[in-house]
């Protein structure tokens, strides 16, 4: 099979199109789907081959591309006409980050550096950023909105908080139009299984509550002694179809833009918030399947309770969420199912 198959030659190069870096990660190929779904035209860059379920990677133009190589980086933006760039691609390990920062500042901050040079040079000044909840820390308020302070407590939310600082730079200096998009606990999978969660390690609570199932092992919940109602950490819970349609809002908003300078901060979450001890009841409700708990020490960096405030994603991008937790998890499900128990 040939992985970097190209179907460029079917289309009319001068048409603009989009260009998801991180195309192949989980929310970036959710959102390449969803964007393809819209009727857009998609450039998926990615320092990663496509994984053998990807086939929608093979019907796009795919340019396998580190960002750290500004050369390769050059040739894509030579090669087609680019109109906005969805920017996905980042090591996301929060553990990881702590151990090996310099990694974590070269990909993350030097590749964005990398991408906004390159975008500033041919002239494509429109970006979605894909920021995190991780920017705030801990925040100890209820609902927690786009004003409320940075204060990242790892290497990743503060490689993701510099990054955004440098594009509101460039918005402010080079006239480039953007939207940071803060997200909260992105979850679930592509309905029609096409894409989904594939992490390795896995780290995320939903996949791991579906491993512990069908390995038949204990789940481990990291304390029980926080300050919420039962005791384990709340969250808000949002579906990646979810995550993928504000993107494609957010794309319109700055396609339809006259201006130039634009900088919005958005944060994509349901408002809602959720236990971890609830999360592993709606899982046994989900699958029917008994899931074995052990409560253990609290996990480092961990805060009590994130939850998002999602009225200006509303206001500004005309964005409500789709999906519940019981979609959530059953995709999820559907799609842990696909790949791992095949
Ligand atoms: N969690 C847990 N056991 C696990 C994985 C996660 O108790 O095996 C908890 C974790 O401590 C946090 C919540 O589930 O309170 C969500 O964790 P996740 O890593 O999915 O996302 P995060 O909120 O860290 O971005």
């Amino acid at each position: 099979m040939n992985l970097f198959y190209k179907t460029s030659f079917v289309y009319d190069m001068s048409k603009s199109k989009i260009l998801v870096t991180g195309g192949l990660g989980y929310i970036g190929s959710q959102t390449v789907l969803s964007l393809l779904d819209s009727g857009f035209e998609v450039v998926i860059l990615d320092k990663n081959q496509p994984k053998e379920y990807q086939n929608f990677a093979y019907i796009v133009d795919f340019e396998r591309v580190d960002l750290l190589n500004i050369g390769d980086l050059e040739r894509v933006f030579k090669k087609y006409k680019i109109e906005v760039v969805i920017h996905f691609a980042a090591f996301i390990e929060v553990g990881e980050s702590q151990l090996k920062p310099e990694k974590y500042y070269k990909n993350n901050v030097v590749g964005t550096l990398n991408l906004l040079t390159i975008m500033h040079r041919y002239k494509v000044n429109k970006i979605v950023f894909s920021s995190t909840a991780a920017v705030y820390g801990f925040s100890g308020v209820e609902l927690i909105d786009e004003n409320q302070p940075r204060n990242p407590i790892s290497v990743y939310g503060r490689t993701k908080s510099i990054s955004e600082d440098i594009i509101n730079d460039f918005c402010k200096i080079h006239g480039f139009s953007a939207f940071s998009l803060r997200y909260f606990n992105a979850c679930g999978a592509d309905p029609q299984t096409r894409t989904g969660e594939d992490h390795n390690p896995e780290t995320h609570l939903i996949p791991c509550i579906l491993n512990a199932i069908a390995n038949n092992v204990t789940f481990k919940i990291f304390g029980n002694n926080y300050n919420t109602p039962d005791g384990t950490c709340i969250r808000d819970y949002i579906h990646t179809t979810d995550l993928a349609s504000a993107h494609i809002l957010a794309t319109k908003y700055l396609m339809d833009l006259t201006t130039s300078g634009f900088y919005e901060v958005v944060n994509l979450g349901t408002g809602q918030g959720f236990s971890v001890s609830q999360i592993v009841q709606s899982v046994e409700q989900v699958t029917g399947c008994k899931v074995l708990v052990e409560f253990v020490d609290r996990r480092p960096g961990d805060s009590d309770r994130l939850v998002a405030s999602n009225q200006k994603a509303k206001k500004i991008l005309n964005w409500e969420p789709q999906s519940n937790l019981y979609q959530i998890i059953k995709t999820a499900w559907e799609w842990y199912q696909k790949i791992k128990l095949k």
